[in-house]
């Protein structure tokens, strides 16, 4: 179920005085600034980097995040916990009450004996009654605690557990009875008991991924092709920036990400899914199909100013704050256009910071204040890598975003997000989001772009546990 990652390293893409002369005049306010002396000593940088991060320590790190992951059960819909959501387990599990804790054989085989139990046990008829008024989710739930089980029937039974889930995990109510909540999984009516799902989203427990980057100020980062999901992209000759935080520095980079901004698009499309399957929801691309353009125009504001306009102005003003505060940023577009698709953009995220932060503003006309694009809770999708993998991180990331913005004042969409395939959460090997910060109504004021900088800024402290 895991695929199967090429050891970490981090060959950069080198800006050559050839790759130089042959980037269009968009760019020529970034080219003056990078001298052949310049260009010389990112190669020989490039190459340090190179030997360094193909150390073991690198390939240790990356491999120790995979088996973290890899406890993940083939047709779960809900991926299991990394080994550090266990390791935090014993001072707030609350398993004890609910469940004894088996291991994940006798786990399989009480899945699997609860199958065959399903269709012979005399809730059957209930299972089917239930059915033919087929029961539909009303609203989310969150998991408070960790180890919480899942059951086939609402009761503390040992023999009727299907699977565990973590705090922060999100689940789809239809109703609560007797103090047993009703949810669907695998396509059937299971149960939690209630007392462990609240209707108030929370952060997970498991401390995020964190890679450690150590280039100069400066540094151009472009696609590598030895990187996974590279060759999916067909935009990627363009670079972005990685930039080094000052004295106060945390080691954590932040990939920021001025959603749009790409020219010469010429209806040029890439994958929607690395394994090419379809979307599971209609947006910009539509439901089914299998392959979306590879970077959108994006919206214009009602006052006719475009989307990637206010998306550079947003990323520069976060980029100022996160340095402030300490963070390494990696920014995917500095000027008005950046040759990089969605897949290189996500590609270069995965590979060379800690999170990516997609800045968006909706395209619809009723300033409806801001969210996140959550991870569609769709079995399939959920089940396809790398989102199997991650998609825990990806929520965790936007419920975080969610929480900033909401202390800083700033008005949050209904339940602060909606469910969208995107291309972006597909290939996302890191935590990652596309969050959008209003809609075309929407203002766009420096003041504004200020507050809700404060508030991503406030998000990601809180993500990090900064
Ligand atoms: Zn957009």
């Amino acid at each position: 179920m895991i695929r199967k990652m090429k050891p970490y390293y981090i060959p950069l893409f080198i800006i050559s005085a050839v790759a130089i002369s042959n980037l269009c005049s968009c760019h020529s306010r970034d080219i003056s600034s990078v001298s052949t002396e310049d260009t010389s000593y990112i190669v020989q940088e490039a190459m340090e980097n190179t030997e360094t991060d193909s150390s073991i320590d690198g390939e240790l790190s990356l491999a120790g995040q995979i088996s973290s992951l890899s406890s993940n059960k083939d047709g779960m819909p809900y991926s299991s916990s990394s080994s550090s959501d266990t390791g935090t387990d014993t001072s707030n599990n609350t398993s004890s009450t609910i469940a004894v804790t088996v291991n994940s054989m006798e786990d399989t085989a009480a899945y699997n004996s609860d199958i065959e139990k399903t269709s012979a046990s005399p809730s059957t008829e209930e299972t089917a009654s239930t059915e033919e008024t087929a029961p539909t989710v009303q609203h989310d739930g969150y998991i408070t605690g960790n180890d919480v089980k899942v059951r086939s029937t609402p009761d503390f039974e040992s023999d009727n557990i299907l699977t565990s889930l973590y705090k922060g995990d999100v689940i789809g109510c239809v109703s609560e009875t007797d103090g047993w909540t009703m949810i669907i999984y695998n396509g059937q009516p299971a149960y939690i008991y209630s007392k462990y799902v609240s209707d108030e989203p929370l952060l997970k427990e498991s401390e995020p991924p964190h890679y450690e980057h150590d280039y100069d100020s400066g540094t151009k980062v472009g696609l590598s092709s030895s990187w996974i999901y590279a060759e999916n992209s067909v935009i990627n000759s363009g670079y972005a920036t990685y930039y080094r935080a000052g004295e106060n520095r945390k080691k954590i980079t932040v990939c920021v990400n001025a959603g749009h901004g790409t020219s010469g698009v010429d209806g040029r499309k890439t994958l929607c899914h690395p394994d090419g399957t379809p979307k599971v929801t209609g947006g910009t691309t539509s439901e089914g199909a299998t392959k979306a353009i590879a970077v959108s125009y994006g919206m214009e504001f009602d006052d006719g100013t475009p989307e990637s306009k206010v998306t550079l102005a947003m990323a520069k003003i976060l980029k100022a704050k996160l340095l402030d505060a300490g963070y390494d940023v990696l920014m995917i577009r500095e000027t008005d256009d950046v040759q990089l698709d969605n897949v290189a953009r996500t590609v270069i995220a995965n590979n060379c910071s800690d999170c990516h932060i997609a800045l968006h503003w909706d395209s619809t006309s009723k300033d409806k204040g801001a969210f996140y694009m959550s991870v569609p809770s769709v079995r399939s999708y959920r089940n396809m890598e790398p989102v199997a993998s991650h998609f825990k991180e990806h929520e965790r990331l936007g419920e975080s975003l969610i929480s900033g913005l909401k202390d800083e004042g700033v008005k949050i969409f209904s339940g602060g997000s909606m469910e969208m395939d995107l291309t972006q959460t597909s290939y996302s090997t890191v935590p990652s989001i596309d969050i959008e910060l209003g809609d075309s109504a929407s203002s766009h004021s420096e003041s504004t772009l200020n507050q809700l900088g404060d508030g991503l800024l406030k998000g990601i402290d809180i993500f990090f546990r900064q």
